[in-house]
């Protein structure tokens, strides 16, 4: 029992320390399989999702759905990208990364009220958007 308990506590520093450097690997699927491994991120296209779990380790699923007002998936035939960058601001680690060319940079937590207008941009760009498209639609 110690012995699995001195691993464990090993294998966090190790991925701790390899913290910056860290990489992830993109499967595009159809379906976004039930059992997510770590370091993975999956591409569904017809979908329009991508998903992954939060690199801090904690095990969450990270959901980040591929739309003109959520996220943007670049693909440059060898490794991907997403923007904006990733907070997961609902998760108790609440992590925020970038992941740029299958390499993940961690950036600053933000504080509270940053992502209090993180969230309203987020609604407010969203709101211009439908709004735009139900121009273009009546039109
Ligand atoms: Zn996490």
């Amino acid at each position: 029992m110690k012995k699995i308990l001195k691993l464990q506590s090993w294998s966090k520093e190790l991925r701790n320390s390899k913290k910056d450097s860290m990489k992830i690997i993109h499967k595009f699927v159809d379906f976004i399989p039930e059992k997510v491994e770590e370091g993975v991120l999956y591409i569904s296209i017809e979908y329009c999702v991508a998903v992954h779990k939060c690199v801090c380790g904690c095990g969450n699923e990270v959901v980040t759905p591929l739309s003109p007002t959520d996220w943007e998936l670049t693909f440059d035939g060898k490794s991907v990208s997403l923007s904006p960058s990733i907070g997961n601001w609902n998760l108790e680690c609440k992590s925020h990364y970038f992941i740029t060319r299958n390499k993940i940079r961690h950036a600053r937590r933000w504080k509270d009220w940053e992502i209090e207008k993180g969230r309203k941009n987020d609604i407010n760009n969203k709101e211009n958007y439908f709004k735009k498209s139900m121009i273009n639609h009546t039109l």
